[in-house]
């Protein structure tokens, strides 16, 4: 993960080291790092003029502890996700504020956000063109991603599909040599993408997770292992991602 652009002084969302972090930077000497009651929210207060790169150095170094502190709080058990003003969505890795609005069903975005356009504010009805916009976006990143890895291991599968898959990030079919990927992908940085859809494709030659398919994965993906614990662990931190914690 690199730059993110330039921090206000009263906060901002970023993914640093696997972990959503509320951002804060103040005329303070050196980087502290909280876990804030009531839900696990990760602040990070840190001098103005200290590189991202620096910082998530610094949270990565502390992820043993974070995990552990996070896993004390509970998960937000007052609020259910309506999709409305105020709570936010997830879109390659990044934290996207909701505009919900009511009128022909689709997603926009604009500098202020995502405009999520559905025929009700019914919750479902909302989460219905979220996901569609979701499967929709994986479908499109996997195309532009497949050449590419399709050329560096010669394998190339007679089809990829998009969809909601409750336990899995993607499956391969390789007697019928079809890879599906889950559409929850877009929300999770665009690497995870990648290495999910290597993942399946190199299923199409191993079927197992062998050690030659390790040895594979390693090559084309030096940083597979890196990836794959970020995938988990965001998955793990997605759930309240949506609201905000703070109080
Ligand atoms: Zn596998």
């Amino acid at each position: 993960m690199g730059e993110r652009g330039s921090a206000k002084s009263s906060g901002e969302h970023v993914a640093l080291a696997g972990f959503p972090v509320l951002l804060v930077r103040r005329r303070v000497r050196r980087v502290t790092i909280a876990v804030l009651p009531p839900f696990g929210q990760v602040r990070v207060t840190a001098p103005t003029g200290t590189a991202l790169s620096e910082i998530e150095r610094i949270v990565s170094g502390k992820r043993a502890w974070l995990e552990g502190k996070i896993a004390t709080f509970p998960a937000d058990p007052g609020r259910e996700r309506r999709y409305g003003e105020g709570e936010y969505a997830l879109l390659w890795g990044r934290r996207v504020p909701l505009l919900p609005r009511i009128g022909a069903p689709g997603v926009s975005l604009v500098p202020e956000g995502m405009i999520l356009s559905a025929r009700s504010d019914e919750p479902k009805k909302r989460e219905a063109v979220l996901l569609a916009f979701y499967r929709k976006e994986v479908q499109t990143e996997a195309a532009k991603l497949l050449p590419f890895l399709s050329a560096m291991t010669g394998l190339s599968p007679s089809g990829v599909t998009v969809r909601k898959m409750a336990r899995r990030w993607g499956t391969c079919y390789h007697r019928e040599g079809t890879v599906h990927l889950s559409l929850t992908l877009a929300e999770y940085p665009p690497e995870c993408l990648s290495y999910v859809l290597l993942h399946e494709l190199l299923h199409l030659r191993y079927p197992d997770h062998g050690r030659e398919f390790h040895a594979a994965l390693d090559r084309y993906m030096p940083d597979n292992r890196a990836v794959a614990a970020d995938l988990n662990r965001l998955h793990r931190l997605s759930a309240g991602a949506w609201t905000d914690h703070e109080q």
